[in-house]
């Protein structure tokens, strides 16, 4: 676990440099508290963390930081996540579902979702950056909740 961590920050630096920007505490803090979570945080989840050992740094700083992150391909926005936003720092192939009860969102890997293709008339229209299969629904806790109840 420990070295999957080091591997995805050195290609953060990697990803910093490339893209002409300064690998400055904040950033290194905010994507490592980023890809340390595994439930998808929110701004707030993770300015919670970071500020255990960077006292100092603000909420809007995070989600400037957050902002930047995405802009260089090392962090995404979670589809139809709503509000808070939730990010994901994890960038291998995977998909998401989404329980519209509690609102978790869920990883799931299903190899031929990764290579969706582009409908030609689209490629033309626009430039795809990222594409994602998302799915929504209700989670077996949810689903369990109700069965009690009723
Ligand atoms: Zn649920
Ligand atoms: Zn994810």
């Amino acid at each position: 676990m420990e070295s999957r961590v080091e591997e995805k920050l050195n290609e953060f630096h990697r990803r910093c440099k490339s893209n002409g920007l300064k690998i400055t505490p904040q950033r290194i803090a905010v994507y490592k508290a980023l890809i340390e979570s595994f439930d998808h945080p929110t701004a707030e989840e993770i300015f919670k963390q970071v500020r255990k050992e960077m006292s100092t740094i603000s909420l809007d700083t995070v989600n400037r930081t957050l902002q930047t992150l995405i802009r260089i391909g090392a962090a995404f926005q979670v589809e139809g996540s709503g509000q808070p936003r939730r990010y994901d720092g994890g960038l291998e192939e995977h998909q998401h579902f989404r329980c519209i009860q509690c609102g978790a969102v869920i990883d799931f890997h299903y190899e031929p979702f990764d290579n969706i293709l582009v409908p030609e008339h689209l490629a033309g229209q626009f430039t795809i950056l990222r594409k994602s299969v998302y799915f929504e629904g209700i989670c077996n806790q949810c689903a369990g909740h109700k069965q009690i109840i009723n």
